[in-house]
C-alpha cells in the first residue's frame, strides 16, 4: 500500500487524551467542556426528534438554521450571506475544512498556513496533492511578518488558511492584519480559508476580526464556524461554511458526495435555539471568567505564561521548570503529576519546541482549581 500520508499517525487530542483516561488524570489536553451543554437546547433536540425529525436533511441543510446564520451575520458583522447558496451545513468545522480544501486544491497546488496550526488543515491538503506552505508565526506573541506571506506568495499559490482567533496559540490577528492579507490577495485568484470556530471567544474588551468585514477578503474567503465549539457539545458535531455562491457553488459539489447532509434534529434545535442571541453573546464574559480564575490560580507555580487573548486555550511556558521536549514534558505531566496538557511543537513544521504547553480551561471551576494545585507543586 503507497500511503498519501506517509508522516501522519494519532493526532495529538486523541493520544493525550487516551493517555487521560489511562492515568485518571485531569484532562486539560483536548478542547471540550466538561460542563454540560444547555438544557434548553438538548430538549429542543428531543423536541425535534419526537416530532419526526428522523430522515435525511436537505442537502444544504435545514434553511431555517440557514436563515438564522444569515441573521447572526447580520447581526453581528452587518454583512450578508444568502440562506440559499452561500451557506452550508456541515458536519463539524472540520468537515467543512477539508471539503473546502478538497473543492479547490489539486496536484502541485500550494496552500499557506501559519504554524502552530491546528492539526486538520496540513493532511487534507497533502490528501488532495498539495502542498501546504508553512509560515512561523513569532514566538512568544504569535504575530504574523506579512513580508514574509509576501515572498512565499507566487503563481501556484492557491489558498491561504488563516485562523483566528488561532488554536493553539490563542492568538488573533488584529484589523491590520487582516488588512494587510486582504492587500495581498486583492488582485489575485487565491482564496481565504478563515477557520473563525472561535469567534465568540473573544477577551478583554476586544472584538473579533472576521474576515467577512473585509470587502476584498469577503469576496475571495470560505468562513468555517462551529457549533460545537459555541455550544458547549463538541460531539454533536455541527457546523457551517459561507462563502460567495461562485465559490460555495464548487464547495457544494463535493460536500454532497462526501456527507451529503448532517444530523437533522441537531439542525432544528440549533436553528430554534439561535433565535435568542444572548446564547452566545455571553460566551466572552463567561469563558473571560475562567481564563482568570486558572490564571490566578496558577500565578504562584514556576509557569509563565501571558493571558490567552481568545479561545478556550493557555498557552503556557514551562521553561523554568524543565529542558526537556514538550511532548516528553507533556507526557510526564499526566504520569507523574496527573494534569494532562497539549505539547504545542506538534502543531509547528519540524516539530519545533518553545517549551510551551496548552491547557484547555472549557472546564469546571472546581476542575480547574484541582489542575492548578497540583500545577503549583512542580
Ligand atoms: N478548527 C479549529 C481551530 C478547532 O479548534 C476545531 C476543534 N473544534 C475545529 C476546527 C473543528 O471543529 P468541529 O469540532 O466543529 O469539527
Ligand atoms: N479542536 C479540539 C482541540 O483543539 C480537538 C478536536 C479533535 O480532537 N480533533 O483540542
Amino acid at each position: 500500500i503507497i500511503s498519501k500520508l506517509p508522516r501522519v499517525g494519532t493526532t495529538i487530542f486523541t493520544t493525550m487524551s487516551t493517555l487521560a483516561n489511562e492515568h485518571n488524570a485531569i484532562n486539560l489536553s483536548q478542547g471540550f467542556p466538561n460542563f454540560p451543554s444547555d438544557p434548553k437546547l438538548t430538549e429542543l433536540v428531543s423536541n425535534a426528534m419526537n416530532n419526526g425529525y428522523n430522515q435525511y436533511a436537505p442537502m444544504l441543510g435545514v434553511l431555517q438554521l440557514r436563515e438564522a446564520i444569515a441573521v447572526k451575520f447580520h447581526k453581528l458583522y452587518a454583512t450578508s450571506y444568502l440562506p440559499e447558496s452561500e451557506i452550508v451545513v456541515t458536519s463539524g468545522a472540520t468537515q467543512a475544512i477539508y471539503t473546502a480544501i478538497s473543492a479547490f486544491i489539486g496536484p502541485d497546488d500550494e496552500v499557506i498556513v501559519f504554524d502552530p496550526a491546528y492539526d486538520c488543515y496540513k493532511p487534507a491538503v497533502t490528501v488532495n496533492g498539495g502542498k501546504a506552505i508553512s509560515i512561523q508565526l513569532t514566538h512568544p506573541d504569535y504575530h504574523v511578518n506579512w513580508n514574509e506571506v509576501q515572498n512565499a506568495i507566487n503563481e501556484r499559490t492557491k489558498m491561504i488558511i488563516i485562523n483566528t482567533p488561532q488554536n493553539p496559540s490563542g492568538s488573533t490577528f488584529s484589523k491590520e492584519d487582516m488588512q494587510q492579507l486582504e492587500r495581498l490577495v486583492k488582485d489575485s485568484n487565491i482564496i481565504v480559508l478563515s477557520d473563525e470556530v472561535y469567534e465568540h471567544m473573544v477577551y478583554d474588551g476586544a472584538t473579533h476580526q472576521s474576515a467577512c468585514l473585509f470587502p476584498g477578503l469577503k469576496e475571495r474567503t470560505l468562513i468555517t464556524a462551529s457549533f460545537g465549539k459555541t455550544f458547549h457539545n463538541t460531539g454533536w458535531k455541527v457546523g457551517y461554511c459561507c462563502g460567495p455562491q461562485e465559490l460555495m457553488k464548487e464547495f457544494i459539489k463535493v460536500h454532497q458526495f462526501t456527507v451529503f447532509c448532517v444530523n437533522h434534529p441537531v439542525q432544528i434545535a440549533l436553528a430554534q435555539y439561535l433565535e435568542d442571541d444572548t446564547h452566545y453573546l455571553y460566551l466572552p464574559e463567561f469563558f473571560q471568567k475562567k481564563r482568570d480564575l486558572f490564571l490566578d490560580a496558577i500565578s504562584g507555580s514556576r509557569f509563565t505564561f501571558k493571558p490567552t487573548k481568545a479561545t478556550y486555550f493557555q498557552s503556557v511556558s514551562y521553561d523554568a521548570i524543565s529542558q526537556d521536549g514538550d511532548q516528553d514534558f507533556a507526557k510526564e505531566l499526566t504520569t507523574k503529576y496527573g494534569v494532562v496538557s497539549i505539547p504545542l511543537s506538534v502543531f509547528n513544521a519540524n516539530q519545533l519546541d518553545f517549551k510551551a504547553l496548552r491547557f484547555c480551561f472549557a472546564k469546571t471551576d472546581e476542575t480547574l482549581l484541582k489542575a492548578a494545585e497540583i500545577l503549583n507543586k512542580i
